[in-house]
């Protein structure tokens, strides 16, 4: 495999995750704790990690250690600071992020808004522990490696069972098959098949703009909201008066929302709450005519989480 020359030094960062994980029996592939192993340990289980390498130096750094249904602002923070530290490293080509499949969508997400890096990250998961008596994680990460040592690669993206996903599209899809994610209509952005990446579509080349994150914590709040049958307006009331910045409507279909909660969104508004319209619908995006200015709220293209984290950007900056 050509090493592209831009490489002297691969960076891989550790978050922990299922990758990480580690159950009392090989049998157990459900009760485990997430993100129990070091980075490096996750490493040593890789077989042929050096010949992937050839010359590159790979460098490994802990900067969390946790189940990623659990992620929050500081380690966000962390992470986007050290990807912007790495990547500004003479000889660093690729940084490598170690993450638990459950939030990963939504930190792509944010790194892809965030870091504005030259360089390609690539996350890598697994949906087995590395205790599994038959684990995903080293063959994802060897996967991952090739990824990210490929010149064509950029962005941010996501590596899990021999598919490569954007950040921009890449959705946990599955709660147990290890080919858990997907890239809904737009389809996988690449193939990894024996040390060999298969592109099937232009690299997403969206790594934002290097924004500042040391805005003090907490970050505006943001939630989102899933319109649905038996809506209560007493729920938009609720958090507007716990003092809540944004709301994303994961609204039904084609942007649609539920009479109960239209009067409700108005009054958030109107109390300076931003709301913005997406669809719980697992494809596609809102079609609007460009005539169509929702009086409450400002319909967006991004699926709902990917929305959430977009509009707490905006209200930070
Ligand atoms: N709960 C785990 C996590 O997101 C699940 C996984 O990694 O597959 O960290």
């Amino acid at each position: 495999m050509a090493v592209a020359k831009k490489f002297e030094k691969l960076v891989i960062l550790g978050t922990g995750g299922t990758i990480a994980g580690q159950a009392s029996t090989a049998q157990d592939d459900v009760g485990y704790v997430a993100g129990a192993l070091s980075v490096q340990d996750v490493l040593t289980s890789v077989p042929g990690v050096q010949a992937i390498l050839g010359s590159v130096q790979l460098i490994s750094e802990q900067v969390a250690q946790l189940d990623s249904k659990d992620m929050d602002a500081h380690t966000w923070q962390a992470l986007a600071l050290r990807v912007r530290h790495w990547a500004a490293e003479p000889g660093v080509g690729a940084i490598l992020i170690t993450h638990g499949t459950d939030t990963l969508e939504e930190t792509a997400w944010f790194l892809a808004q965030t870091c504005g890096v030259a360089c390609p990250v690539v996350m890598v998961s697994a949906m087995r522990p590395a205790s599994a008596l038959s684990p995903d994680g080293p063959q994802n990460l060897r996967d991952a490696l090739v990824v990210a040592l490929d010149p064509r690669s950029q962005g941010v993206m996501a590596v899990c069972a021999g598919a490569v996903h954007a950040a921009r599209h890449v959705r946990k899809a599955h709660p147990y098959r290890l080919d858990a994610f997907s890239s809904g209509e737009t389809g996988v952005q690449a193939w990894v098949e024996a040390g060999q990446v298969r592109w099937q579509h232009a690299p997403d080349t969206t790594t934002g703009t290097a924004m500042s994150l040391s805005t003090p914590q907490p970050w505006p709040w943001v939630e989102v909201m899933t319109s649905h049958a038996l809506a209560h307006a007493g729920s938009v009331d609720a958090l507007v008066a716990a003092g809540v910045r944004g709301l994303v409507v994961a609204a039904t279909g084609n942007g649609t929302v539920h009479t109960q909660w239209v009067e409700a969104l108005q009054r958030a508004q109107a109390q300076g709450v931003t709301v913005w319209i997406s669809t719980r619908c697992e494809q596609g995006q809102v079609v609007r005519p460009a005539s169509d200015v929702c009086a409450w709220g400002t319909y967006t293209d991004l699926p709902p989480l990917k929305a959430r984290i977009s509009l707490m950007l905006s209200l930070m900056h």
